[in-house]
């Protein structure tokens, strides 16, 4: 009891040290977040909410977004309706988690998430919250008021509050202090948030690179310490993260600070063991960073991406150290590199749950690329319609970039998808049973044979 008593008073949880900050609220006239850069369908829930007698607010992404004078990737509303209530308000909606239950509510495409007020788990006895041994939060039910949801969300940036009755923004972390500084701070003591949820350090790392944010000082210290946390992560969580850190369009900034907090290598332990020791170090930072650079822009320039690609890109090196040690063992090369393919993947998957439909296409990428290099007359036509040869070209161009010496077989199958069917059958017929770059070094040798001939037989050639 005594214990207990002084652990009250001398407890420094995250929520009572930042309460610290007083809250602000900024009329209509004091921002400039205006209701036609909100979603018509946030609105609408919103609205509605609030006509049912429930508190709702836009928060999190919606708000910081705009006041940042970006917009939106989607609106998240947090609301004193419990999910239930939400479920019976709309019909179009469906709840969601189990170690954060939540409403989502479907229009057509747009999801609107729905989250009822959280309060601080160490703030309640209940077991709607619930620690692993590790510290991490397992379960984070505990409901609480809109005072108590804003000091267990993240980073200050991300609790606004934004009220569609009133139009005022609410702050209670200084928020918008830090948007205004431009940097990411977590609310609270950061060693606490980061072991209660581990995911925050890539929030971090993504959110600042997406939003050219610094990570201040006392939030980016313990990351290096604490990224060996991620490992207690589930894999499925770290798929999805890893996905928004990777394809969100910031991919190469993103993987340098990976790199830079260590935090890369415990969701990339083969990739960074490559990167760190092999021979062929130097080369494969050059393609990773030209494939992360590739993705980027293809983002940019919406055309579609896949994480598969990047995965392949990711463990192309380990895979070849694994083939080539299983080969020394004795293995065939190719079997050696099927199974070493296979336990590559496997490795990775423990940490990462790449769906097996995404796997399938690393290890198709894979395997086209010695018909790439070494191309066969009759499996050109049926190699142009396969499902994966755009990516398989994509990754033997990048391979190109780096000094692997393909730039002939890139050039080759970079024209022979630009000619009209007619030259395309010629430049099959003119492909010898090799490669296009051992072809062309016969071409040029008879060509010389001929020359030489005619002018040895016919003296008036030259
Ligand atoms: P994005 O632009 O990627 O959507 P976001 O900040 O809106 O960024 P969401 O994943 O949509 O990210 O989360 C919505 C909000 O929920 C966050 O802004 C934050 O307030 C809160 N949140 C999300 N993840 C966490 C977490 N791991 N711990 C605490 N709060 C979180
Ligand atoms: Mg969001």
């Amino acid at each position: 009891m005594i214990k207990k008593i002084w652990q009250k008073i001398f407890e420094t949880s995250p929520a009572t040290q930042a309460k610290s900050h007083e809250l602000r609220v900024l009329a209509r006239d004091q921002h400039h977040v205006s209701r036609t850069q909100i979603s018509k369908n946030a609105l609408k829930v919103l609205y509605r909410l609030n006509s049912e007698n429930f508190e709702a607010y836009l928060v999190g992404g919606g708000v910081r977004d705009i006041l940042l004078g970006l917009s939106p990737k989607d609106f998240d509303i947090a609301t004193n309706a419990t999910p239930e209530q939400v479920g019976k308000i709309f019909r179009n909606s469906r709840l969601i988690g189990r170690r954060f239950r939540l409403a989502h509510i479907l229009f057509g495409r747009e999801v609107i998430e729905v989250a009822t007020f959280r309060a601080s788990h160490q703030e309640s006895s209940s077991n709607h919250a619930q620690t692993s041994t590790h510290g991490l939060l397992v379960r984070d039910n505990v409901y609480g008021n809109l005072e108590e949801d804003a000091f267990r969300r993240d980073f200050t940036v991300n609790a606004l509050y934004y009220c569609a009755k009133d139009l005022t923004i609410l702050d209670y972390t200084g928020g918008l202090e830090d948007l205004e500084k431009r940097q990411l701070r977590l609310i609270g003591d950061p060693v606490t948030r980061y072991q209660e949820d581990p995911v925050r350090i890539l929030r971090a790392i993504r959110l600042a690179s997406k939003l050219e944010l610094t990570i201040e000082k006392a939030t980016a210290a313990p990351i290096p310490q604490l990224a060996s946390m991620l490992e207690h992560v589930s894999s499925a969580r770290l798929w999805d993260e890893c996905n928004k850190l990777l394809l969100a369009g910031h991919a190469q900034k993103t993987w340098l600070q990976l790199m830079d907090m260590t935090v890369a290598e415990h969701l990339f332990q083969q990739t960074t063991t490559q990167l760190n020791q092999s021979e062929n170090a130097e080369n494969f930072h050059l393609f990773v960073n030209k494939a992360l650079e590739s993705t980027d822009k293809r983002i940019a320039q919406n055309k579609p991406v896949t994480p598969a690609f990047l995965f392949a890109v990711f463990l192309w090196e380990p895979l070849h150290a694994l083939t080539q040690q299983l080969i020394s063992k004795g293995l065939v090369p190719y079997e050696a590199n099927q199974k070493a393919a296979a336990r590559v993947l496997d490795i990775q998957r423990k940490t990462i749950a790449m769906p097996k439909r995404f796997s399938i296409v690393v290890r198709e990428i894979w395997n086209l690329q010695s018909r790439l290099v070494h191309p066969k007359k009759r499996g050109i036509e049926s190699l142009l319609q396969h499902p994966r040869f755009r990516a398989a070209y994509d990754f033997l161009c990048l391979r190109a970039h780096e000094s692997e010496n393909l730039e002939t077989q890139a050039a080759w199958w970079t024209k022979i998808q630009d000619v009209p069917y007619e030259a395309q059958q010629k430049m099959i017929r003119e492909l010898s049973p090799t490669s296009p770059k051992r072809k062309h070094s016969k071409t040029r040798k008879k060509r010389n044979t001929g020359k030489y001939a005619k002018r040895k037989t016919d003296p008036k050639a030259s």
